[in-house]
């Protein structure tokens, strides 16, 4: 039977189970740091997390494993695989990094106006507390060239269309993915549909292929020592969860919905 199935009890009753259900839980509560709760606050306005960012946030902080993550549209899903990983990175550094570090998190979405909304709240909000986390999108079209130059600048975390991606990685040659730690597989129900099941087979083979567990040697070690996969959709559909077969292993679900 498939991997991620046999968590889904463990998926709806996750260990936080108090907090999952405490609508009044703050992101404090949920471990995240002052610097990012203040910008929550201030910058974004965020004054509570919604339910899936009560699930996700803290799995992710907490348990470096890969996760399935099945929630509407609207939920709230992208702070809660962003800010996990943008809180990882802040931890893992102790002043000296920069964006020629690495570039520890890839994000795939299956269009450019979704990854122009992901690379937008990262560039505009999120990151705008940590300075050294420079992201950086590769989406093609027009802008071939300078994403080009902007990867060679070096960028620590990358939003991108698939097809683009394989695009960069097969011919501009200057894309290290020996340090990616966190991959996230954004809309896969959308990623499947639009037929990128090839290009992102590629990239996981890529991905393997490169890894390497040496980091920065100024980077502290509070990165997962593997990849961690995140595959976020708003359903459970056998082509998604074919998705989930391909890329996640040993995975926690956490889904809104009741799954046989
Ligand atoms: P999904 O990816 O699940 O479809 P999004 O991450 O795009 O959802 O979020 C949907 C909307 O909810 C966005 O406009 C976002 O700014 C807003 N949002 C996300 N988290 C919160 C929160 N904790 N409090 C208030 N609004 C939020
Ligand atoms: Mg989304």
């Amino acid at each position: 039977e498939r991997d991620y199935t046999q968590k889904i009890d463990e998926g709806l009753k996750p260990s936080n189970g108090a907090l999952l259900n405490d609508e009044s839980a703050t992101f404090k509560a949920l471990g995240v740091n002052e610097a990012l709760c203040k910008s929550l606050e201030d910058k974004m306005k965020y004054s509570k997390p919604t339910r899936i960012q009560r699930a996700v946030i803290p799995a992710l902080l907490q348990e470096d494993r890969d996760l399935f993550v099945q929630a509407q549209t609207g939920s709230g899903k992208t702070l809660s695989f962003t800010l996990p990983i943008i809180q990882k990175l802040m931890d893992a550094s102790d002043g000296t990094l920069n964006r020629k570090s690495g570039v520890f998190a890839i994000i795939l979405s299956p269009t450019r106006e979704l990854a122009t909304q992901t690379y937008n709240f990262l560039a505009s909000k999120l990151c705008s507390t940590c300075h050294w986390i420079v992201p950086g999108i590769v989406i093609g079209g027009e802008k071939k060239k300078s994403e080009k130059a902007r990867i060679r600048k070096g960028v620590n975390i990358l939003v991108a269309t698939p097809g683009r991606l394989a695009d960069h990685i097969e011919n501009t040659g200057n894309l290290d993915l020996s340090r990616v730690r966190y991959l996230v597989l954004d809309e896969g129900d959308r990623l499947m549909e639009l037929g990128f099941e090839e290009a992102i087979s590629k990239l996981l083979t890529q991905l393997k292929k490169d890894f390497s567990r040496v980091l920065p040697a100024n980077m502290n070690g509070s990165l997962p020592s593997k990849r961690i996969n995140v595959l976020c959709s708003a359903t459970l559909k056998d082509k998604v969860r074919k998705l989930g077969e391909i890329s996640l292993t040993d995975a926690k679900l956490i889904t809104s919905q009741s799954v046989d």
